[in-house]
């Protein structure tokens, strides 16, 4: 074990991991990580690494632990031998059955159990790592197991200790300061802010717990947050926001619109041709001013000069309106050869398949004359042939008739 440390706490108020009182250790959370169970979780908290299966509602043995209302809720806290600094006993210590025990009452108010009854949950931890705060992270990796497994429960439960480091209270405590520290505060709550797990461990006065459960509070609503991404990661269907498909489907609708190759210069055509229009008019109506007001006279020269310019931009406009019409046209010809070469195709081959037609039934024709003249034939001469043999009967040659034959001589 490590030497204890002069201070936990430096003067500028950081802890020797560098965190601020109220702050809690960097948590990562790996979900559905056990194939076999119902469901389960991984989860790192500072330098505690948690695995937790959970299995059930399944059939409760041994049977007389059954429970004809309600399902019962098994938990069990156990360290590897090798999470620890020193090699930890296996097997269950007077500890880890306690830590089991407060952290299975822990879910029992939040966990519907009342719907499986005659049933177990099953709720295995596995220490893999301990680093102070491990049955604290238990419960926050069960919490997210047993929603993985599909649970029925009221709420998530999370979970955090504060504790009094160099006469401070501080949140979450780490290794060094479980260790030196004067105060361990473990607490436990459902995400309606009710308590269903707290212990301490030391001496405390009122004003310092006061303290403590407001930073517990506080490190229990992010913990709650990094608890809530990870399953609607897992279990959130994404929903299609309506916006965006209107939009897609106004995208679409522009997509589908033919493409009129030269309809934004024929729009700006049609501007020019009525600002053109309009220029004429007032023109008109200030010339006819300008003939009383010679101060009014340079700017009829200027719209002089804007109405040429418009009219040569309707020149323009006029010779794309030409060159659409043009183009109209020649598609409109090309459209009619190619119908005309497909017409011609499909002709030639209905008149191919016709002649095939005709031919084949003229050689089905044939065929079958041919056939009838020659069993006609084959008729013909077995009847001459009966007619030469006399009005005997055919028998059998004696000699092919075996025993019988024989006897008969
Ligand atoms: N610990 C240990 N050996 C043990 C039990 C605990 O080294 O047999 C260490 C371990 O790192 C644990 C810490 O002591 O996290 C604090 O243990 P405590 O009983 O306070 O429970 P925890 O804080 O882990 O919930």
């Amino acid at each position: 074990m490590s030497d204890k440390p002069d201070k936990l706490i430096t003067d500028d108020g950081l802890r020797l991991d560098g965190r601020r009182a109220d702050e809690i250790r960097p948590m990562k959370i790996e979900i559905g990580v056990l194939s076999r169970a119902d469901g389960s979780c991984y989860l790192e908290w500072g330098r505690n690494k948690i695995l937790v299966g959970v299995f059930g509602p399944r059939e409760a043995h041994p049977r007389r632990l059954q429970r004809a209302d309600t399902a019962v809720i098994r938990y069990r806290y156990n360290m590897a031998s090798f999470s620890v600094e020193d090699r930890a006993r296996p097997g269950p210590s007077r500890r880890s059955i306690e830590i089991s025990k407060v952290s299975r009452e822990a879910f029992e108010p939040v966990i519907m159990a009342e719907l499986f009854p005659k049933t177990a949950i099953d709720i295995f931890v596995e220490i893999l790592q301990a680093d102070a705060g491990t049955r604290t992270a238990a419960i926050n990796a069960s919490s997210i197991a047993l929603a993985d497994a599909g649970i029925p429960m009221k709420g998530l439960v999370t979970s955090c200790a504060f504790g009094k480091v160099d006469g401070q209270i501080v949140l979450d405590l780490n290794k060094e300061e479980d260790n030196y520290g004067e105060a361990d505060f473990p607490v436990a709550m459902t995400q309606d802010g009710e308590i269903t797990l707290l212990q301490m461990d030391g001496h405390l006065t009122p004003e310092e717990i006061k303290k403590g459960l407001e930073l517990i509070k506080k490190g229990c609503k992010e913990i709650l947050e990094i608890q809530q991404t990870v399953l609607r990661k897992k279990f959130e269907t994404p929903v299609e926001e309506p916006e965006a498909k209107a939009e897609e489907t106004e995208i679409e609708a522009e997509e589908t619109e033919p493409s009129l190759e030269y309809a934004p210069e024929a729009a700006v055509v049609e501007e020019v041709i009525e600002e053109a229009e309009e220029l004429e008019e007032e023109l008109s109506e200030e010339t006819t001013e300008a003939g009383a007001v010679t101060e009014t006279v340079p700017e009829a020269e200027e719209l002089e000069e804007i109405v040429k310019e418009a009219e040569a931009e309707v020149v323009d406009g006029e010779a794309i309106e030409e060159a659409i019409e043009a183009e109209a046209e020649e598609e409109a010809e090309e459209e009619t050869e190619e119908e005309a070469e497909e017409e011609a195709e499909e002709e030639a081959e209905e008149e191919a398949e016709e002649e095939a037609e005709e031919e084949a039934e003229e050689e089905a024709e044939e065929e079958a004359e041919e056939e009838a003249e020659e069993e006609a034939e084959e008729e013909a001469e077995e009847e001459a042939e009966e007619e030469a043999k006399g009005p005997w009967k055919v028998v059998k040659d004696p000699s092919e008739s075996g025993s019988r034959g024989e006897n008969d001589e």
